[in-house]
């Protein structure tokens, strides 16, 4: 039985439901990120109530610290940081990969590197990955990937591809949870030819989902969509598409405009902990002495807890004085925003108006730098 159900398209453009052993997922899904078993400053129950169905953790920083041995003797990671719902593990590769200066080697077998934690030499292999999220008990987990730099030569990019199917090969075999769905990772860095390669070498694996992944990472957004687009054209309908770190507002708009269906990013919560807002009126730095005085919320629209009951001239004083309260509510803000343009998304997608929806929130958001 397949754990996505496809319920509209609207162009490339798909809502749907990924099933999975805590809950259903109503896609396009955000995935807000909870990397070291929480997503920071927010308590599971805010994450709810701001419409989030599904979020993620991760296995490098969890395998380190506590120790996935440790999170399943007190019963798993939903458990553990009193979220049932969904949890998504990313596999620790795009940590191992990303952290240069701590990467040892790259073999066969694996990955050795040092642990950002203590700097101890520490190796991670396919099945090492597979068995951490087993023991977090995570409803989808990801495969051990091979994540190259965008610079590097092609024959690098093309053994990054081959690791990455190998590694994929034996994950998909390993023990898993009861129950947990495993996704495959495309790589091939902006190489077309390399990226087709690679996700189809992966389906021939049969995975219950797949991921557009090291992208995001530098590329231009022309060609990170260009590539986005080429890689869910190569996907059946019938599996969910993961697009791994994306997470501004035009972003996720265009992704979900070739068919994504998931994505996660950090920008809401980081933003959110240097004193920014996403608003219509685009990134506003609290920081900014034109809000040292003005009564009015964030968004006159955004009924978050920040927006409901709390000025700008109020954020800006508990962002300037450090206030812990101030990043929370910003985080709160930032997170809803989000939440919210994704599920307006899902909506227009059910009824036909993706194109016009789009449009409209391009038009909005057009005159403001994002990027910056
Ligand atoms: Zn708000």
């Amino acid at each position: 039985m397949n754990a996505f159900e496809l319920l509209a398209t609207d162009g490339a453009a798909r809502a749907g439901v990924l099933s999975t052993g805590h809950g259903a997922v109503p896609t396009p899904a955000f995935m807000p990120v909870g990397t070291k078993a929480t997503v920071k400053s927010v308590d599971p129950d805010e994450l709810r109530a701001l419409g989030a169905s599904i979020v993620l953790g991760n296995t490098y920083h969890l395998h380190f610290r506590p120790g996935e041995d440790v999170i399943a003797e007190l019963g798993g990671l939903h458990e553990f940081m009193g979220w049932e719902g969904p949890i998504l593990t990313d596999s620790g590769g795009f940590q191992v990969f990303s952290l240069r200066d701590t990467l040892l080697g790259v073999d066969e077998e694996g990955v050795t590197f040092r642990s950002v934690y203590d700097g101890e030499a520490a190796r991670f292999t396919p099945e090492l990955a597979a068995s951490i999220q087993a023991a977090l008990g995570s409803d989808v987990a990801m495969c051990l990937d091979v994540v190259a730099p965008p610079t590097v030569p092609r024959r690098e990019l093309e053994e990054a591809v081959r690791l990455t199917t190998l590694w994929a090969g034996r994950q998909r075999e390993a023990p898993r949870a009861e129950g947990q769905l495993v996704f495959g990772i495309g790589q091939g860095g902006t190489d077309e030819a390399l990226r087709r390669r690679s996700l189809e070498e992966l389906l021939e694996l049969d995975f219950d989902g797949y991921a557009v992944g090291g992208l995001a990472v530098g590329e231009s957004r022309e060609a990170m969509f260009d590539l986005t687009a080429m890689s869910t054209n190569l996907l059946p309908g019938h599996v969910p598409r993961y697009f791994m770190g994306i997470g501004d507002p035009e972003g996720i708009l265009e992704a979900i405009d070739r068919g994504i269906d998931m994505f996660d990013c950090v920008l809401p919560t980081r933003l959110g902990r240097t004193g920014s807002a996403l608003t219509w009126e685009g990134r506003l730095n609290l920081k900014n002495a034109r809000h040292a005085r003005d009564p009015r919320p964030l968004d006159e629209a955004c009924r978050c807890p920040a927006c409901s009951r709390f000025s700008r001239a109020y954020l800006r004083h508990l962002v300037n004085q450090n206030e812990l309260l101030g990043l929370r509510l910003l985080s709160l803000h930032n997170l809803h925003f989000v939440l919210e343009l994704t599920a307006g998304a899902r909506a227009a997608i059910e009824r036909q108006e993706f194109g016009t929806y789009k449009a409209a929130a391009l038009e909005r958001l057009s005159e403001v730098a994002w990027f910056t």
